[in-house]
């Protein structure tokens, strides 16, 4: 199913986010995870592309697995960086062939303590990825956004202009980045819509199921962890499982004021993991979270 009709008509819209495994026990593991996640009947699950190692081809064969022989629909993440129009060109075509009908287009980031760099044919960002995959093939394309602004932007304003040039350049639906703040991601959607950038959204929540792993993640991609949350976490981070709890209860909390506020759904990056994402979803759905939505 293209995410675009499936944004219009699922509900409970449920997405779960994996990273491909760099070996075949690693593979059998994730496909071990992904079935235990199944039977909340998940409108999307996503796979990552071009961290860990995993090479074109597993990432292709992993994504034909998922969708044909568990029957979940794909999203497969693509990424420009590095990559020539060819590379690039044999991948779509590849996935394509594989009956993989939706892409989150993007960026990437540069290598580890490296700096951005094009391939010399290649792309330079999002939005020209975007366009060249319009013109040459019928995908459901989504793309990212950033509730707290891409760490490179310089300012909110200058990363929302680039945020409509995706949605101009022909994407169809937009996930956030992870954000632990729901007024932050509100704040993206209310500054998007008044500049004409009306594609759906879906939040992207991370359950922290490890203080310092996350803490990690948020220096990375310019998250912020709200102070009250740092105190509680803090209190807690010699106790694994007490850290766990409190994330599943924040991420649900989350999830339920999202919901209320009108998101068409939550995507979850699962960091392949199954426990943490599969307690909140089955909370909200005991809750039948989704049906209290008010319009904001
Ligand atoms: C939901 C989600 C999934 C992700 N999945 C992956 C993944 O699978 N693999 C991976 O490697 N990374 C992934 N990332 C990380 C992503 O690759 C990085 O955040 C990357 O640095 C930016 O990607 P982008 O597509 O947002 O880039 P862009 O939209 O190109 O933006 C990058 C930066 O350049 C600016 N910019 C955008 N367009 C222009 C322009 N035309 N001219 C000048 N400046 C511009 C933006 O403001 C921003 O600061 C994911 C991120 C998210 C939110």
């Amino acid at each position: 199913m293209r995410i675009k009709d499936a944004l219009a008509t699922v509900r409970p819209f449920f997405s779960f986010e994996f990273f491909p495994p760099r070996d075949d026990a690693g593979s059998r593991q994730l496909l071990a995870t992904i079935e235990a996640l199944q039977p909340l009947r998940p409108a999307f699950v996503s796979i990552t592309y071009g961290a860990g190692g995993s090479t074109r081809a597993r990432i292709v064969a992993l994504a034909k697995e998922i969708q044909q022989q568990i029957g979940l629909t794909v999203v497969a993440h693509v990424t420009c960086v590095g990559a020539s129009r060819a590379e690039l060109r044999a991948l779509f075509d590849d996935l394509a062939r594989g009956g993989i009908e939706n892409v989150l287009a993007l960026r990437g980031d540069p290598p580890k303590g490296g700096a951005f760099k094009a391939a010399p044919d290649g792309f330079s960002h999002a939005n020209e990825l975007i366009a060249m995959l319009r013109r040459n093939y019928d995908f459901c394309i989504g793309a990212a956004c950033y509730p707290e602004k891409h760490p490179e932007a310089p300012s909110f304003e200058s990363d929302l202009a680039f945020l409509k040039a995706k949605a101009d350049a022909g994407a169809d639906f937009l996930v956030s980045q992870l954000f632990f703040d729901n007024e932050v991601f509100f704040a993206l959607e209310r500054r998007a819509r008044a500049v004409g950038v009306d594609l759906p959204m879906l939040p992207g929540l991370m359950p922290i199921t490890n203080f310092d792993q996350i803490q990690r993640f948020v220096a990375m991609c310019g998250a912020t962890i709200p102070p009250k949350l740092r105190v509680e976490m803090e209190a807690r981070k010699r106790d694994v499982e007490a850290v766990q709890d409190l994330g599943v209860a924040y991420a649900s909390m989350q999830a339920i004021e999202l919901l209320r506020g009108g998101v068409p759904g939550i995507h979850f990056y699962t960091l392949n993991r199954s426990p943490a994402t599969r307690a909140i979803v089955s909370s909200l759905l005991a809750a039948s979270a989704w049906r209290s939505t008010i319009m904001r």
